[in-house]
């Protein structure tokens, strides 16, 4: 573990069988508390993007916390990945299965270019399946996947294998086996 992992992992917590029983709920809400831990975040995930994206896309709702600051850091543009019927204009759209059921996310039309690098950040990596639809939905305008980043890996549930048909890195800053 890095130091960086270590104050991250010491500022999570693990809320048991939330939002269902059986789920380990990684809460990140106290990492919000120390501004300086989350310059340092947001300092590290900018870095291993600077140079290597256009764009950041921030996966809803936690991934717009992060998503927005690496953006500001990097100065590149910020893109709000939400879920179906939240944005307000013209919208690209992907749907997805779930483990039980589906979904859908949404993009605003006309924010991501056709050949842009695009670097999509979301708070947790879990099985992957939210990253990989978001990733699609990134393909369908046109554009590359070339970095996923998340503050927290699953490891355990190798949502990595759900991300290997993409050209994309995949960033963590702490990992769980
Ligand atoms: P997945 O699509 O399975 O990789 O799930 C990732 C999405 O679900 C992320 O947006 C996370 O915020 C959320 N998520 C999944 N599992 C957890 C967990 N154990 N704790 C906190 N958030 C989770």
């Amino acid at each position: 573990m890095t130091e960086l992992s270590r104050r991250i992992d010491q500022s999570i917590r693990t809320i048991p069988n939330f939002p269902k029983e059986g789920i380990q709920f990684k809460d990140i809400t106290p990492l919000f508390l120390d501004y300086r831990l989350c310059n340092d975040i947001t300092h590290f995930l900018a870095e291993q993007a600077a140079g290597k994206v256009d764009v950041v896309c921030g996966v809803e709702s936690r991934g717009f916390l992060f998503g927005a600051t690496i953006a500001q850091q990097l100065q590149l543009p910020f893109v709000l990945i939400r879920k179906s019927g939240k944005l307000p204009g013209d919208t690209e759209k992907i749907d997805y299965e779930l483990e039980y059921g589906s979904s859908a996310i949404e993009v605003h039309k006309g924010f991501i270019q056709p050949g842009q690098r695009v670097l999509i950040h979301d708070d947790l990596l879990a099985t992957g399946g939210t990253a990989a639809a978001t990733a699609s939905l990134i393909e369908k305008c046109g554009a590359i996947p070339a970095q996923f980043s998340f503050i927290i890996e699953l490891a355990f549930l190798a949502g990595r294998k759900n991300l290997e048909k993409f050209p994309a890195e995949i960033i963590t800053a702490v990992s769980y086996s």
